[in-house]
Formats: structure tokens, sequence, C-alpha cells
């Protein structure tokens, strides 16, 4: 099979793409033929060195694909050759006090996607049965393939960890990214009154197709000022932030009394200034979000069957073109996920 790999960490141009020997399914796993993988900015750290996670050398980026089964390995039951999958990020233990609880994303022994198995970026992928997502029929590869870390990240940020509920006010910050117009979108969904920002107006303009309410250019307005305006000078109650940067200390001076203030990344600044005063006086919350679990992906999928959501794809590249690609995507014009199609 073919792979995309680098064996020094650097720029694009330390991709390579490599004839690989395949890697036959072992005992309770599956072999899968890559439909579509997407790329996420994660892949970018990864790439660079600067991630945080162990790495080995040669690496295959790519955390989210959807293909088809090809091989089934021993004592595999419930899947077979052909069937159209997904497979969830992590392969969680399953025996720690958090998979116990039902809360794999804290898993103390969890393997991940190309960092354990082979990754997104190659014509085949071999990972545990466990993992495996069923793809709904009317769900296209493309679609599953950019759906899995946008919307289940949203979904377990705005709903399991700060807990949104109908008729809150939520502020989403970069609404232009894949997990920005995913959370409009299950915001929308829960019947949440929806405030956006982003870099540009056309990004805003989309992201009002997908149903935000209010939309601030970050770039040429004060954000906190306008937040204030359309809230009665109240704030929101929940702050969906994976920026980093200014934009942190913003959505915490966003906030009503007692808002909670939900974070996953901060790629715009990891270590930043805090004001602790007006934080504790307000009694704000801020709370910290790591990937998602099997069943919030399952939600998202019979919501995309339902045409309730709709993953947005900006465009695909063949895997040959993976530099292209990630510069595409490090470049931030896009609007939608970036896809390999091998
Ligand atoms: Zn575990």
């Amino acid at each position: 099979m073919k792979a995309v790999r680098f064996h020094e960490f650097g720029h694009s141009d330390v991709l390579r793409l490599e004839q690989l020997d395949d890697a036959p399914p072992g005992p309770g796993q599956v072999s899968i033929r890559i439909r579509a993988s997407a790329l996420n900015h994660l892949d970018v750290d990864v790439r660079e060195g600067t991630s945080r996670f162990p790495v080995n050398l040669p690496h295959t980026l790519g955390v989210e694909v959807a293909g088809d089964i090809e091989g089934v390995g021993e004592g595999v039951e419930g899947f077979a050759a052909g069937d159209r999958v997904n497979p969830y990020i992590m392969d969680p233990c399953g025996d720690c006090r958090y998979c116990r609880t039902g809360r794999e994303s804290l898993c103390l022994a969890a393997g991940f996607i190309s960092f354990t198995t082979g990754g997104g970026y190659a014509e085949k992928l071999t990972c545990g049965a466990r993992q495996l997502v069923r793809i709904p029929d009317n769900v296209s590869y493309e679609d599953a393939a950019a759906l899995q870390v946008a919307f289940a990240t949203s979904w377990h940020m705005l709903f399991t960890r700060a807990g949104l509920r109908a008729g809150e006010s939520v502020m989403i910050n970069s609404v232009g990214s894949g997990i920005g117009s995913a959370a409009v979108q299950l915001a929308k969904q829960a019947g949440a009154f929806v405030i956006g920002n982003a870099s540009s107006q056309e990004k805003l303009d989309r992201a009002r197709e997908l149903g935000m309410d209010i939309g601030i250019d970050h770039k040429t307005e004060n954000v906190v000022e306008r937040v204030m305006e359309v809230t009665d000078g109240k704030g929101v109650d929940v702050v969906y932030e994976h920026v980093g940067g200014e934009l942190f200390q913003a959505g915490l001076d966003a906030l009503t009394k007692d808002g909670r203030l939900v974070i996953c990344g901060g790629h715009s600044g990891e270590v930043v200034p805090f004001d602790i005063i007006p934080f504790f006086r307000a009694q704000k919350s801020v709370i910290g979000s790591f990937v998602y679990t099997k069943t919030e992906v399952e939600k998202c999928f019979e919501l995309a069957s339902h045409g309730r959501i709709k993953p947005l794809v900006h465009k695909s590249f063949p895997l040959e073109d993976a530099a292209e690609a990630m510069d595409t995507m490090e470049r931030r014009e896009h609007f939608g996920k970036l896809l390999l199609t091998p």
C-alpha cells in the first residue's frame, strides 16, 4: 500500500509518498481500505514535533478516516468485509477506572489512531474492531471523514463538559474552523443563542448560513464590547474556546456571572496571562476538554443521517498532494475540512 510518511520533523517538504507492506489484521483487528481521510491542525504540530505527544519516526499522519473493511482478524464479531466504517480515534483499554465509568476519553492506557496504529494519510489502516463506528448508508465517505473530530469534539465540549442547555447563549471562537463551524450547528440544534467570531466577513457569512445569530469580526471589532451589546450587558453563559492567545482572555471577559469557558486547544498562544480577580469574583469556570467518547461519535452520525447537521468539506486532494493539502490548511483560508481521497 501507499502511505505518506515523514522521517524527520519539519515543514511539509518532509512528507514522502512511500510503498509499504500491508499490515494484516491481528486478533480482534480489521484492516480498512481508506476512501477518505481528513486533515486536522494537530497533524501540523505532530509533523513539526511540537505536539507534546510521543511520536515514533517514521510516522504516518491522519487521525480520522472513512472506508470499507477489507480484512477481518481472528475473533472479530459483528463486522465483515465490505462494511463502511469510521474508526473511533481512541483505542481505550476498557478496564481502567475511567473506562469503567463511561469516561473513556480519560483512559489511562489508550491507543490513538496514527500514534499506535498506521495513520490516515495512506491507502489502508489496521485498527481494533472495537473502535469501529458504522457509517450510515446515506452519509458519504467524504462527509464521514469530515465528521468525527469536528462534531464529536464539539458535542463533548458543548454538552458533556460545559452542559449547554436550550435558551442559553454561547460564543463560539473562530467559527471558520472545523470544530467552530460544527459547534455553530450543534449549539443551534440545542436551542442556544449563538454568537460567533472569525477573522473575516466571508467566514461570518458562511457561519450565518449554518445558524449563527450574531457574528463578530475579531480583527476589526472589540469582541467583549460586542458580546455585552448583544446580551444587554450580561455576557454569555458559555464560551467555546479552542484558539488560545488573546481570544482566551476575551472569552473569560465575555462570560456572564457563573459562566463557563470550555477549552480544547490553544494554537494562537498556549501559555497566556490570566486575570484572577474578576474571574473568581464573578464565580466563573474554565473547563478542559479532550477528545470525546465513541457514543458521542455515534450520536453525531445519527444527526448527520437525519440531515440535522452537515459536515463541511472544503476540498479533497489525492494522496500524492498531501503536502499541498497541509500547506492549504496552514494558510487558514479554507472553510470546512480538507480531505485526502486515495
Ligand atoms: Zn481505560
